[in-house]
């Protein structure tokens, strides 16, 4: 069954020309598949549960701004602890996500790190949360949302990086 998968990942590496698209080796691009598959596997399982939430929250990673440093007029609150977008720029992901999702009546954070949702969640209790990272961070955030009983979906960045990253907008639309 596993020599099965990781054949199929392979033959999706080569078909897709996964390895010149990101520049990685085999093994890496394997691990990126695999980690891609386990998290929609993940998204499906957690659909109907995130549907039927009434509360529900997005977080948003701060590498997604369109500015890291001063050019970013978000008020970043500590004690939430979250940025709040102050929609310097309608080019800027975060901006954009912020609108659609406040108007979709989702609660928004914008957040330095993965350990901010435990934080988040000692004073909101939200059924269901929608959120944005690279691999590794969806990957603690599940187990973390698992073990408080918080249907999730998770959408990865296109781009990783920790800074300038990427997220796709129709997937988020499709996702809340
Ligand atoms: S639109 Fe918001 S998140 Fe984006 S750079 Fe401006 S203040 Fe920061
Ligand atoms: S790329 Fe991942 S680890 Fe880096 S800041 Fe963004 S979400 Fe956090």
């Amino acid at each position: 069954m596993h020599k099965t998968l990781l054949k199929n990942v392979q033959d999706i590496i080569r078909k897709f020309r996964i390895q010149e698209a990101t520049g990685l080796n085999l093994s890496d691009a394997i691990v990126l598949l695999q980690d891609f598959i386990d998290l929609q596997a993940v998204n499906l399982l957690e659909r109907r549960r995130f549907l039927q939430a009434k509360k529900r929250a997005l977080i948003l990673p701060h590498c997604s701004r369109k500015y890291m440093d001063s050019r970013c007029k978000a008020f970043f609150d500590a004690s939430i602890p979250t940025y709040t977008c102050a929609h310097c720029s309608n080019d800027c992901l975060v901006n954009k996500a912020e609108r659609l999702a406040k108007a979709k009546g989702y609660d928004v954070y914008v957040i330095p790190g993965g350990s901010c949702i435990s934080k988040i969640f000692k004073t909101n209790q939200y059924e269901a949360v929608a959120g944005v990272a690279c691999g590794e961070e969806i990957k603690l955030s599940v187990d973390a949302l698992g073990n408080m009983n918080v249907a999730g979906q998770a959408i990865p960045l296109i781009k990783n990086g920790c800074a300038n990253t990427v997220f796709n907008m129709e997937t988020l639309v499709q996702t809340l």
